[in-house]
């Protein structure tokens, strides 16, 4: 993908499978909103190859927007309605919708199902949007940042929902987030983009054992001092430094390499000046 005569996405080459959760993970400006857009459809791409659902989304007619489901960035309009009659409204769209009372408790609103739209809060909103995504029974679910701004019970929730989708609907999920721990726990592989290229593919546990095979060790020594060290078998430390105190170890803590580790790791191979601001922290749109 080139804007004018820049060149902002470099021969991405990718497979996500059917009832996958799948994540784009990269810092600002590295290309996912580029590369979720031209999978959905809404940019044309400069070059290559691309299939969605086995169609060239350059040519994706309504048959074909309607197994896709959407959750974008923003979305402003519709303030007035009430949320069951925004829902009942946009089922009337798709040939086999689901029933939109049933709809509104799977995403956590029954309670609000006569309220205004704009009285909603912020995570009540972004249930509403994932409801209207889902309302036509999509193959393929587009999640763009979809819990900036959440509490963590509002996340919570959220991923029980997603997971629900993809796990008993084999809904095909692909998902944008600049935070580590949604990723981690939420998808079966993840693509990590830096500068418009894949820099690294694979589940989370295959990204973090990239970053350090190492894991570290910390520990309270006999004589109060606080230890730590890195080491490939941590069990094997463990089982010296108990025997060696003659029973429990202080403050013991074993930590694994992190999907965090991997993702700064990758971020600053890129860019060897450290220049780069990890994406961790930009606010919604
Ligand atoms: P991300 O979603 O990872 O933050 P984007 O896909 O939005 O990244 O942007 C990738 C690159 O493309 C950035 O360098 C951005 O400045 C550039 N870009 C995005 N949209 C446009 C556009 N409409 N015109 C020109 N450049 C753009």
């Amino acid at each position: 993908m080139s804007y004018g005569s820049t060149d902002v996405l470099h021969g991405i080459d990718l497979d996500i499978r059917r009832g996958e959760i799948f994540a784009l993970l990269g810092p600002n400006g590295a290309g996912k909103t580029t590369t979720v857009e031209i999978l959905e459809g809404f940019r044309q791409r400069s070059a290559g190859e691309v299939r969605v659902l086995g169609t060239d989304p350059a040519h994706g007619d309504d048959a074909w927007r309607g197994r896709i489901g959407l959750v974008l960035q923003a979305w402003r309009d519709h303030r007035r309605w009430r949320v069951a009659e925004l829902l009942t409204h946009f089922a009337t769209y798709y040939p086999d919708p689901r029933e939109p009372a049933t709809l509104l408790d799977l995403v956590g609103l029954g309670a609000q199902a006569d309220q205004v739209v704009d009285r909603l809060s912020g995570g009540q909103r972004r249930r509403l949007d994932v409801a209207l995504a889902i309302v036509g029974r999509p193959e393929l679910l587009f999640l763009d940042e979809p819990t900036t701004g959440f509490d963590p019970e509002a996340r919570r929730d959220f991923h029980a929902l997603v997971e629900r989708l993809a796990r008993e609907e084999g809904v095909t999920v692909l998902l944008t987030t600049h935070d580590l721990a949604e990723a981690e726990r939420l998808a079966d592989r993840i693509a990590m983009l830096v500068n418009g290229r894949i820099r690294a593919c694979g589940t989370p546990a295959e990204l973090a054992r990239r970053a350090a095979a190492q894991a570290e060790v910390r520990w309270t020594a006999s004589d109060g001092t606080a230890r730590r060290e890195r080491t490939e078998d941590p069990s094997q430390l463990v089982w010296e430094l108990h025997r060696d105190a003659g029973g429990p170890v202080a403050d013991l803590e074993v930590r694994r390499p992190t999907l965090e580790d991997a993702y700064l790791h990758m971020v600053h191979r890129d860019d060897p000046a450290g220049g780069g601001t990890p994406d961790v922290e930009r606010p919604a749109a």
